[in-house]
């Protein structure tokens, strides 16, 4: 039986930290302007939406701005080797994507970058917080045991999600969390570019 190597997609695949930035500023939300990028980086999204106020039950309305919004930028980029990296992978493995961002935007980017036929599935879910819930759903939908898959992830939050659902974690060190808040949360590997991913898994 085959294994899955399951992604997350904004700050694991795609460069979309200020992008994602400039929106939630563009939303006309005073308290939203006191957000400093870096602590973004050393304090995580659950430090975004405290320090923004914004209720815990308008957060999926709050995730739908912002990735209505992502639709419209065209320059979306992967990161640099990232590509390579699906590219040798998909031989021996099958490729997924699960994200709060939409099915559609990352369609767009994949179709972009001719790599959509690699990936087995690609699994959206809003719930930013219940990540280890949507790990779950993810399974089950596509009948994976969790210890047939291992999850690469950005974010502190991913790592407390992949643990939760007993999913071995890949954290990355170029997206949207810092190194030094990443290894708090103990994650199975912490990568610093692309290729270190192929050391581990290949
Ligand atoms: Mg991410």
């Amino acid at each position: 039986m085959k294994k899955y190597i399951v992604f997350d997609f904004d700050g694991t695949i795609v460069d979309t930290y200020e992008d994602i930035l400039n929106i939630v500023k563009d939303l006309k939300n005073d308290k939203y302007k006191e957000i400093n990028l870096e602590d973004i980086k050393n304090y995580g999204t659950r430090y975004l939406i405290k320090k923004s106020g914004i209720p815990f039950w308008k957060i999926p309305k709050f995730v739908y701005q912002v990735t209505s919004k992502l639709k419209k930028r065209d320059n979306i980029k992967l990161f640099p080797e990232i590509l390579d990296v699906f590219k040798k992978l998909s031989e021996n493995y099958n490729l997924g994507i699960v994200s709060s961002n939409s099915e559609e935007n990352i369609r767009i980017v994949l179709k972009k970058y001719k790599i959509e036929n690699l990936f087995e599935f690609i699994y959206s879910d809003s719930s930013i917080f219940g990540k280890h819930l949507v790990l779950k759903r993810m399974c089950r939908r596509y009948k994976i045991n969790s210890d047939n898959v291992i999850y690469v992830g950005d974010e502190d939050r991913d790592i407390v999600a992949a643990k939760k659902a007993r999913i071995k974690i890949i954290a990355v060190t170029w997206g949207f969390n810092s190194e030094k808040l990443l290894k708090k949360e103990k994650p199975d590997y912490l990568v610093n570019n692309p290729k270190e991913i192929l050391e581990i898994i290949l």
